[in-house]
């Protein structure tokens, strides 16, 4: 509601630094399922189970087939109005910088620079053996790893893994120093990115579609689409 809405403008206008997390709900508008989706190549499917290292190591098929899956649906994948939004108040200085769940570069390819990838990129490969870089071609094609013959696999960090020591720590300082925290699209189920917002001492806003389990932790929490609700608010402060 506007209300809401208001409040937060007034809230990002006062703001020194601003941060921003994001989740799979960021990216839901531009085509890319959540886990809870009903579309898609996840219908039949939880993630949770073929996004381990264990299925990486012990059921590689199935790992390549939905990883295969998931790189090749995102060639028509654009970021949409909400993506936009954040990166040209990233330009304006209203915002600091992105966190991000989500691992298909659409805050980077909508402008946004400042971002912090927790959870890797889908669009980076290596062998899952020796590290050695390799390219999106020999991992769609199956190819072993042309150095050791290992195999080869996505940039993501999977259930199981620890995530990337820069990526953390960037978005740890920048939680720590902001007086505004703005959640988007997630369910904040996923440890250790959950705990990030409460890093901040100053104002946590959440937006996403459905409740979550961290609702009482926010001092506002706004119910609907991101990238609506972002259009919505860039379209009111500029009036
Ligand atoms: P999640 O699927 O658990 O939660 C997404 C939340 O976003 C849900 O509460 C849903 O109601 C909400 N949502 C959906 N569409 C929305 C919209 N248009 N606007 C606002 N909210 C919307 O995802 P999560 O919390 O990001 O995390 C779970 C894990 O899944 C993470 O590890 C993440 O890396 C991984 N994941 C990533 C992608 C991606 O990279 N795009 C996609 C699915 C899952």
């Amino acid at each position: 509601d506007n209300g809401k809405l208001k409040r937060l403008l007034a809230w990002l206008e006062e703001s020194r630094c601003t941060s921003v997390l994001t989740g799979a709900g960021m990216s839901t508008e531009s085509g890319i399922p959540d886990f809870r989706s009903r579309e898609g190549f996840w219908r039949n499917l939880d993630p949770r189970t073929v996004a381990t290292v264990d299925a990486m190591k012990h059921h590689y098929d199935e790992f390549h087939r939905f990883y295969s899956a998931r790189i090749r649906a995102l060639r028509k994948v654009r970021p949409h109005r909400g993506h936009d939004v954040l990166a040209s108040w990233e330009r304006q200085g209203r915002v600091h910088a992105v966190a991000t769940q989500n691992v298909e570069r659409l805050h980077q390819e909508a402008g946004s620079r400042n971002v912090y990838e927790l959870h890797g990129s889908i669009l980076d490969f290596r062998c899952a053996r020796c590290g050695e870089d390799a390219e999106r071609e020999e991992f769609l094609r199956r190819s072993p790893c042309p150095s050791c013959g290992g195999p080869l696999r996505p940039g993501i960090v999977l259930f199981g893994e620890i995530l990337p020591e820069r990526a953390w720590e960037n978005a740890f300082q920048s939680m720590e120093r902001s007086d505004l925290v703005l959640v988007i699209g997630t369910r904040l189920e996923v440890s250790p990115v959950n705990r990030l917002p409460m890093v901040s001492g100053g104002k946590k806003v959440l937006i996403n579609a459905q409740p979550t389990e961290m609702d009482h932790d926010f001092d506002l929490v706004i119910r609907g689409k991101a990238g609506e609700l972002l259009h919505q608010l860039e379209t009111m402060r500029k009036s």
